[in-house]
């Protein structure tokens, strides 16, 4: 029985660093100690960076960094770390947002822009976030990514205890992962619940 749970045990830790690596790494990776060059996994790195966050300007300039560490996959994976920080970091700042022409507009649209009592959200709010996505192509306005309607994030420039309201220019589209990142009260934890990271941990060697 107890060999059973460590068996669980070990499954729950594989199973858990797929996505995340950053604690288990050293431990998973020092039975297989594997040599080799970054310079493949560097640019498939930086062509799917690139071309999905546009908007996010990365240094993909940092191999030497880690020149030190022998093992590749050990390495990629600090790689990976340091990209995502980039992402983390990167400085933005919600601001008042483009309008749409005026014949996108309906009737009630004015009325329902104002705050109303409790901070409850008008009923258009689904068109507002429809029409704002619309205006930004589907794009987030911090990194770029095209993002479905389904998944998109809205948050207000102008907050509401500042007097923002529920216009259209007040409403900013985001991808997911950066709502989380300009939500987040602990950005290195937020890092392991990011779809990025998920993604260019799949790109380091298994
Ligand atoms: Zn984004």
């Amino acid at each position: 029985m107890v060999l059973d749970l460590k068996y669980v045990l070990i499954g729950f830790i594989i199973i858990g660093s797929l996505i995340p690596l950053y604690i288990y790494r050293k431990e998973i990776y020092k039975r297989f100690y594997k040599k080799g060059s970054t310079k493949g996994f560097m640019k498939d790195c930086e062509i799917y960076l690139v071309s999905n966050h546009p908007k996010i300007k990365f240094n993909f300039n940092i191999e030497k960094k880690y020149e030190d560490e022998k093992d590749i996959r050990i390495k990629e994976t600090l790689i990976v770390e340091d990209l995502i920080s980039q992402y983390i970091e990167y400085d933005y700042e919600l601001i008042t947002q483009k309008s749409v022409p005026k014949e996108v507009l309906w009737g009630g649209y004015e009325a329902n822009s104002r705050l109303i009592k409790d901070n409850k959200r008008p009923s258009d709010w689904a068109k507002r976030r429809e029409v704002a996505w619309n205006r930004d192509k589907g794009k987030c306005n911090r990194c770029g990514i095209k993002t479905k309607l389904v998944d998109a994030q809205v948050l207000l420039a102008k907050q509401m205890k500042d007097g923002g309201g529920f216009n259209l220019e007040n409403i900013v589209v985001l991808c997911s992962d950066c709502a989380k990142v300009i939500k987040s009260e602990n950005k290195q934890k937020t890092a392991k619940d990011l779809n990025i990271t998920y993604n260019l941990m799949k790109k380091v060697e298994g």
